[in-house]
């Protein structure tokens, strides 16, 4: 299991003061990094279906704005904490740093557990978040997205009761959004989209053909499920899956399309199976590349030494703790970190906000292949940075992803 030591926020502040200090930056550009320059805390009362109200605690963290408007999406789940979402916002301005995106990071969080609430319930919940961080959110200001248990359908809500508020039309306020409001062609798959094709130049490194792995994949939610389908598509062989349930595992392969068939708007498909294994197990199961699309802290100090891939592409956010990361390094695995394997999501959720500022709409195969160029260059970059300063691909991402901030900081005079 994780140490209680495995805070994902001080974690992710030592891997930035480190990435800072390599690239021979001072103390206060740190000081400023390491937390977000703004955080809001709200509470949202929610009438629920048996008219009784609950009030649900929900959070917003913008973490630097020196570079643009801060982007970032927003989770439903129970396990949502400030620390959490000041990490993850953290991680968001990598990802930007690392792709040139205009943005810096953000991150949102509603403690609540929206599998066991009607969509009226969560249309309130939604609704109800947007009238409390209205104003420091907008196009210009902070633009959110889907994230963990959160979907077009939600961003719809949220983007529908915010034009209410502002008084008109405002598309590029969210993204994710459907089609019909101004969602952009790809969003959908962008994130597994990105994970498949960083896997892919990650495995041609390695001298290895997609068609050739073996893949286990933990989560099967919008990114966990897509991840599958494509490299099932692309002819690798997915022998493991899991959800929140557990695990499925077979030598042989899995049959992705029928699992995709079977499994609801949460991602759960193995209480439908006899022969399920816990989503642990699943992890150390002889592979040739582990896809964590789950949650965070997965990987940890006890399995890290057992886990049998080579390379290990995390979908998820944050799901390999820095002592995991190290064992990893060390034992010669070749992991590739979150903000660059699953920015593909982000990404998209750019080019949706420049084709809603435009009014103008790209074909879905204009909007991969932009993606596609934008993953290979950035794996490349991050892969060559790591062996030129002789550090983990972790390190070379944060030290990618934070250089451009720390930048924009000092021209603006902050530091
Ligand atoms: N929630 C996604 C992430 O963690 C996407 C964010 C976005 O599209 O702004 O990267």
């Amino acid at each position: 299991m994780p140490s209680p030591g495995d805070n994902v926020l001080t974690n992710t502040q030592a891997a930035v003061r480190e990435a800072l200090q390599k690239l021979g930056y001072e103390e206060p550009v740190y000081d400023l990094l390491a937390e977000p320059i703004r955080v809001f805390t709200v509470r949202i009362p929610v009438r629920m279906d048996d008219g009784h109200t609950e009030v649900f605690t929900g959070y917003r963290a913008q973490h630097n704005d020196a570079i643009g408007p801060t982007k970032g999406g927003i989770r439903f789940h129970p396990n949502v904490s400030l620390d959490e979402v000041k990490a993850l916002s953290i991680w968001m301005s990598l990802k930007c740093g690392i792709f040139n995106l205009p943005y810096g990071g953000a991150k949102g969080g509603i403690i609540c557990d929206p599998r066991s609430m009607s969509m009226n319930e969560q249309e309130r919940l939604a609704r109800g978040y947007v009238r409390a961080v209205s104003q420091i959110v907008g196009p210009a200001k902070d633009i959110p997205a889907p994230d963990v248990y959160t979907n077009p359908q939600i961003m719809a809500w949220m983007y529908d009761e915010y034009s209410h508020i502002r008084e008109f039309d405002s598309p590029g306020f969210i993204t994710g959004k459907p089609l019909v409001l101004g969602g952009s062609q790809g969003r959908n798959q962008a994130t597994a989209l990105g994970v498949c094709i960083a896997m892919r130049e990650a495995a041609s490194r390695q001298k290895k053909d997609v068609r050739d792995l073996r893949v286990i994949v933990q989560g099967f939610g919008n990114v966990g499920s897509n991840v599958a389908l494509i490299l099932h598509e692309m002819g690798a062989k997915v022998v493991g899956i899991s959800d929140a349930g557990g695990g499925l595992y077979d030598e042989k392969g899995l049959d992705v399309p029928s699992l995709i068939d079977q499994k609801d708007s949460f991602g759960m498909v193995t209480p439908a199976f006899q022969n399920v294994i816990s989503n642990e197990d699943l992890l150390t199961q002889p592979c040739d590349v582990l896809i964590p699309a789950a949650l965070e802290n997965q990987l940890h100090e006890g399995n890290a030494h057992d886990i049998q891939a080579s390379i290990v592409i995390e979908a998820a956010n944050g799901p390999t703790t820095p002592v995991a990361d190290e064992i990893l390094h060390e034992r010669g695995v070749l992991v590739v970190p979150d903000v660059l394997a699953n920015a593909g999501g982000v990404t998209v959720s750019y080019f949706e906000w420049v084709q809603n500022n435009q009014g103008w709409y790209w074909s879905e195969a204009e909007v991969n292949s932009r993606l596609e160029h934008m993953m290979i260059q950035s794996v490349q970059n991050i892969l060559q940075t790591a062996e030129r300063y002789d550090v983990s691909p972790r390190l070379a991402a944060y030290m990618v992803g934070i250089r451009p901030f720390a930048e924009a900081m000092r021209w603006r005079g902050w530091v």
